[in-house]
């Protein structure tokens, strides 16, 4: 990766930190509504599961091809080995224990200060590719109280990394006060009925890596707390539909 120079300014310039999950489907979209140019980064960390990689060219790819304006403004990708991070942070997404609640309250799913290091490596490319906005799915409603996805964490992180980089960075977090319905309600309302039906099929959420049965909501297991999540919030936002 080289310094760019980008004749948008950086406020209408913006990185998405992108799983190919469905909340950062969603951010993405998101983004290339709101923003001149996007692009996305996404984090290998060591996951058991590359099947959630391997979902990002997909959501990529269908976004630019069924939405040309967004087409226009979608850049480069970039993936980030951060192997050596989650090596330290082990915990059940990225080595064999399993998904249940712990003595601290938490879910063992949580991978300590994980965003934490997810901005930070995003702001340093951001910097670098002329972007003044990151895009992050962080939300207080449904991760189980999981710190760092708190408003309060995301500004602090704001302001360290703008003194940091003695630049104005600015964390956007759209889906911070939605739940999973409000989310797909939100994709609805950017994309339509194209954009929910292709982060059903090409989005993955699933902490099992499952892609065998397809549900009305997608793939997965159905069991694990991602999967019922989403599960939930797609029958919650259906049920909310006009007839
Ligand atoms: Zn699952």
């Amino acid at each position: 990766m080289s310094d760019t120079s980008s004749p948008v300014p950086a406020e209408r310039s913006a990185l998405v930190l992108f799983s190919g999950g469905q909340d950062s489907a969603t951010c993405l979209a998101w983004a290339l509504q709101h923003h001149d140019r996007v692009e996305t980064v996404g984090f290998d960390y060591g996951q058991r599961h590359h099947v959630e990689l391997q979902a990002r060219d997909r959501v990529r790819e269908g976004m630019a091809a069924g939405f040309p304006d967004w087409g226009q403004r979608l850049g480069e990708d970039f993936v980030v080995d951060l192997t050596g991070y989650g090596a330290i942070a082990e915990s059940a997404l990225t080595a064999d224990r399993a998904i249940e609640m712990e003595a601290s309250g938490l879910p063992s799913t949580f991978v300590p200060g994980r965003n934490l290091v997810f901005l930070t490596v995003a702001s340093a490319l951001a910097y670098r590719r002329g972007h003044g906005v990151l895009v992050g799915g962080m939300c207080e409603t449904d991760y189980s109280g999981y710190p760092d996805c708190r408003r309060e964490t995301i500004d602090a992180m704001q302001s360290a990394l703008g003194l940091g980089l003695d630049t104005a960075l600015s964390i956007a977090t759209p889906l911070m006060h939605l739940d999973k319905a409000q989310t797909w309600a939100l994709a609805e309302q950017l994309g339509g009925r194209a954009l929910t039906a292709l982060i059903e099929e090409d989005s993955h959420t699933c902490y099992r890596g499952e892609r065998g049965a397809r549900h009305a909501w997608g793939y997965g297991c159905g069991t694990c707390p991602a999967c019922e999540l989403r599960a939930r919030g797609h029958a919650a936002w259906t049920a909310a539909l006009p007839a």
